[in-house]
């Protein structure tokens, strides 16, 4: 083995595929049941018997969806694997297993690999999930992560984008626009960085926003505290890809309409402050910001008291008849078309 004892850069080609995988994986363990074979054959073998089986890719691209300049590989890893774990809760499952992999340029050492299986198994013992397979190549340049997951539900249980009815209440977890004011933070330090390489950014007045950027958490407990509260979603999606762009799908897919209220949407106090800061419109950033790992769903009215006074849960507005549109009720009481970069009024601003 080739080793760079300063800088402890040891050479991917002096492992080997098989070696680099093995030292990679070797310290995942299995958890579920549901695995009869993971990692070591041509394909794992999972198990579900009675119940339904949810899978769900996603691609992530160096320069396209991270950059390493301000993205630590460990982040990165972890992230890759919440990213997917997101679309598997937004089905009402539990997800259980993941493959991941991998396409490395020589650029990268051992080492730089060795932190990004840090995150992923980091991820994996938080979430319960069972590494089961992947694939490790290699790339003429950057780095490219893909993990797919797979979760399991209950048929009766299973929440479609297409379920939810006029009258629906429409409900988010967490809070919004954290993820894009973070990545604001972050590219702005990433500037001062290139003129003066010695400036130490102070980030901690940040730490929530760039934390909701770089480290972000799939929303496991809300499937958990939905199904011991007794309420089953009549739709549910994903909002990684942005809030009203997001609603616009599930209305579509429900053909219903909605009215979405301004100042019902839950933001941090370091979003409106920074927001401020960087003479952004808050409102914008919780709409159309985009990468906060929340969920969207509709539930019935009835089910209200069960959810409300949850300081997870957010009643953001109701659905309506699909020929009322998806509206944005803005603060001063005006009703305006949402679009999927936030609301028509501002479209020239984006
Ligand atoms: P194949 O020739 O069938 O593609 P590989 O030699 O690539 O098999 O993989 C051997 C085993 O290691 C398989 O179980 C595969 O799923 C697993 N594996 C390969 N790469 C990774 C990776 N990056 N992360 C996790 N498991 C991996
Ligand atoms: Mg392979």
């Amino acid at each position: 083995m080739i080793e760079d004892k300063e800088q402890k850069r040891t050479s991917l080609n002096a492992l080997g595929e098989f070696g680099l995988i093995d030292h990679l994986t070797k310290n995942f363990t299995i958890q579920h049941t549901s695995t009869l074979k993971g990692i070591g054959d041509d394909a794992a073998v999972l198990e579900f018997k009675d119940k339904m089986m949810v899978v769900s890719t996603d691609l992530l691209v160096e320069g396209v969806h991270f950059d390493l300049s301000y993205m630590p590989l460990r982040h990165l890893g972890y992230k890759a694997v919440m990213v997917n774990l997101s679309d598997i809760y937004a089905m009402n499952a539990v997800a259980t297993q993941i493959t991941v992999s991998v396409a490395v340029s020589n650029r990268f050492p051992l080492e730089a690999l060795e932190e990004l299986y840090d995150g992923i198994a980091l991820a994996c013992t938080k979430y319960n999930i069972d590494l089961v397979g992947g694939d490790t190549t290699s790339s003429k340049t950057g780095l490219f992560i893909s993990v797919t997951a797979i979760g399991e539900v209950d048929k009766e249980d299973i929440s479609y984008r297409s379920g939810a009815e006029a009258q629906d209440l429409l409900v988010v977890s967490g809070d919004l626009g954290g993820a894009f004011m973070g990545l604001q933070v972050l590219e702005r330090e990433k500037e001062v960085f290139k003129v003066n390489p010695n400036n130490q950014p102070d980030l901690e007045p940040y730490t929530y926003i760039v934390e909701r950027q770089l480290k972000p958490e799939a929303r496991k407990d809300i499937v958990e505290i939905l199904q011991l509260l007794g309420v089953k979603p009549t739709a549910m999606i994903d909002i990684s890809d942005g809030l009203s762009s997001e609603i616009l799908h599930l209305c579509k897919s429900s053909q219903v309409g909605c009215d979405v209220y301004e100042d019902k949407l839950p933001l941090d106090p370091t979003v409106i402050s920074s927001s401020e800061e960087f003479k952004l419109n808050s409102t914008i950033a919780a709409l159309s910001g985009g990468e906060d790992y929340e969920l969207l769903f509709t539930i019935n009215q009835k089910d209200f008291d069960k959810i409300k006074g949850n300081p997870n849960l957010t009643v953001i507005g109701y659905m309506t008849d699909a020929s009322q549109g998806a509206n944005l009720v803005a603060r001063g009481g005006s009703k305006v078309p949402l679009t999927a970069q936030g609301w028509n009024s501002f479209s020239g601003e984006d």
